[in-house]
């Protein structure tokens, strides 16, 4: 849910999201708010009561513009569908891959984008389950952080990447950061690949990777091994 849908759709109709959602591993909406109005300039927004500089979203269009997505994710999903309504804020937890893999157990996920100063409180704490973030730091909407979350989520469920494999020994996912990787050419710019990864001996090739792994971890976010 969106004042801005082609932000979120032009992003993740790109790519292997883009992808996954013509195969139909995935498939993502983008609502707009603003058809939801219900006044003749199909204005949104308003001052905050109290004062204070900018706009706010009010209550009314992103609640109906909640109900008729709950209802077509029901309809798309089932009645018994799990879904998750979260809202993109700085305010929540911020987003962790532990987070986002439970959050790919849910069969859907509407996710609410704030614009301006953010949404009125009431209709915050009547439709939202969970809020969150993508970190410490304040964006202009929360679009791009929606986009992040789908792409994040997506990425784990079933057909979206080729093999588990490729999210398991990833960084972050795996507990440590991934080892150094190389593809051709063999030399490039005097550096060549290190021998264990061309000389065929898998069990070597992973022991060099789990070492490589844990030094790169040391040196980059020694926090990880705490
Ligand atoms: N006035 C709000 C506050 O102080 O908490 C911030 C509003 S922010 C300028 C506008 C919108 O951007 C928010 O409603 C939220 O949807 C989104 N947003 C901004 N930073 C974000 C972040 N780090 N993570 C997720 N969403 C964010």
């Amino acid at each position: 849910m969106t004042l801005f849908p082609e932000l979120v759709s032009g992003v993740l109709g790109e790519s292997i999201i883009g992808r996954a959602q013509k195969a139909g591993h995935v498939s993502v909406h983008a609502h707009n708010i603003r058809d939801f109005a219900n006044n003749k300039h199909r204005k949104v927004d308003d001052t905050p009561y109290g004062g204070g500089f900018g706009m706010l979203m009010m209550a009314p269009p992103v609640y109906d513009c909640y109900e008729h997505v709950h209802a077509e994710a029901l309809g798309e999903l089932g009645e018994n569908a799990k879904i998750r309504v979260i809202y993109m804020s700085p305010q929540g937890k911020v987003l962790t891959q532990k987070r986002a893999e439970e959050l790919s157990e849910y069969d859907g996920l509407i996710l609410l984008c704030g614009h301006y100063e953010g949404i009125d409180s009431r209709v915050l704490e009547e439709i939202v389950d969970e809020e969150i973030s993508i970190g410490d730091y304040v964006l202009t909407g929360g679009e791009l952080p929606a986009c992040v979350l789908v792409d994040c989520v997506s990425r784990l469920k079933d057909g979206v990447l080729s093999d588990k494999k490729c999210y398991e020994d990833e960084s972050i996912s795996s507990g440590l950061l991934e080892y150094p990787q190389y593809t051709r050419p063999y030399e490039f710019h005097g550096k060549k690949v290190p021998d264990v990864l061309i000389s065929g001996n898998h069990a070597e090739i992973d022991k060099w990777r789990a070492d490589e792994a844990l030094r790169v971890t040391k040196d980059k976010r020694p926090d990880l091994l705490d």
